[in-house]
């Protein structure tokens, strides 16, 4: 049995020579073969050449390295498209998931004989309060939202097998939620529990920008929901202006006259009307901007240097 790793870096040169050996020393003490494909996210740091390095001296290491940064799951995509195990795992390179359990994934995947392997969070140390908040939030409103429900406190660490990954590979999305897709896809999927440590080096290389663009692909990818938002509140403004119709003419009848006046009525109507009116046009812009994203066919990543693979001139 061949395990492929998949371990996407961005501006990782603080953590990665640590995170090399680690990685190296867990697979070469399983009975298996196996190959880290290390993906250069178009890092601005000494990332490249230290991974050209390690991959100069060890056949299993194997490098994809981008034109320039395409985000985390563009960078897992080219990894999954590339590897030629017959399990891949898909782990950060920053050591917040062990590689040391990558065996037990293994065993579970094994005993259980299922297709998918995903990881769960026990506990999520070193991160912040706001992080773990936001994303409790985050989860509950994408499966209230969406047709399916998603697995909380699961990231992107899984273990997939080949089925799998040959039925991702036919998918041509290309801005893709990758967590999602996988529990998406259905087959035989076992949670495996594990404690999240901090980052061994570095920072978080996830700026609040690209935290936002994978939470709006989970949602609007996912969920066709936020279009029929439009019309839920097209029906409360309406019930709200009939009642308040209702209510200056009985005014009007009473002959009371400090109706007439009432610019601030008119004002907050107008406002709450627009604010209504802006806020469903922007859903429909996220998914409008989808559909041009998608249609524009263009490849979800560019490779600039592929070392070690077998055949040096497919991409
Ligand atoms: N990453 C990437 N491209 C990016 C941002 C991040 O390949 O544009 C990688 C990064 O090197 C790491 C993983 O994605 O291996 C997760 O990023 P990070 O640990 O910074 O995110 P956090 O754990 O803080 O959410
Ligand atoms: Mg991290």
């Amino acid at each position: 049995m061949k395990v492929s790793v998949v371990i996407p870096c961005y501006n990782e040169e603080e953590v990665l020579p640590l995170s090399h050996k680690r990685f190296s020393q867990v697979m070469s003490s399983t009975p298996y073969d196996y190959e880290l494909i290390f993906v250069n996210d178009g890092s601005k740091d000494r990332t490249e050449e230290l991974l050209l390095g390690f991959a100069q001296n060890d056949p299993h290491t194997k490098v994809l390295s981008f034109s320039r940064n395409f985000g985390h799951q563009n960078a897992v995509s080219a990894g999954l498209h590339n590897c030629t195990g017959d399990v891949t795992v898909i782990i950060d390179v920053d050591l917040q998931d062990p590689p040391e359990v990558i065996p037990q994934m293994i065993e579970t995947y094994l005993r259980e004989g299922s297709n998918v392997v995903y990881a769960v969070r026990n506990k999520r140390k070193g991160e912040t309060f706001m992080k773990k908040f936001t994303a409790k939030l985050y989860y509950r409103m994408l499966n209230s939202l969406s047709d399916y429900t998603f697995p909380v406190d699961t990231g992107d660490f899984r273990l997939i097998d080949r089925k799998v990954l040959e039925a991702f590979k036919q998918f041509p999305e290309k801005h893709k939620y990758l967590r999602g897709l996988f529990s998406w896809m259905g087959f035989k999927q076992t949670p495996f529990y594990y404690d999240r440590n901090e980052r061994a080096a570095g920072k978080t290389k996830y700026s609040v920008r690209k935290m936002f663009s994978l939470a709006s692909a989970g949602i609007f990818g996912f969920s066709k929901k936020p279009l029929k938002l439009a019309i839920s509140l097209g029906t409360l403004s309406i019930f709200i202006a009939l009642a308040f119709a209702i209510w200056v003419f009985v005014m009007y009848l009473s002959g009371k006259e400090s109706i007439v006046p009432g610019w601030s009525s008119t004002i907050i109507t107008i406002v709450f009307l627009g604010g209504v009116q802006l806020f469903t046009i922007g859903i429909l812009g996220e998914y409008i901007g989808n559909i041009f994203d998608e249609t524009k066919n263009r490849p979800e990543y560019i490779i600039d240097k592929k070392i070690n693979f077998d055949n040096p001139h497919q991409s």
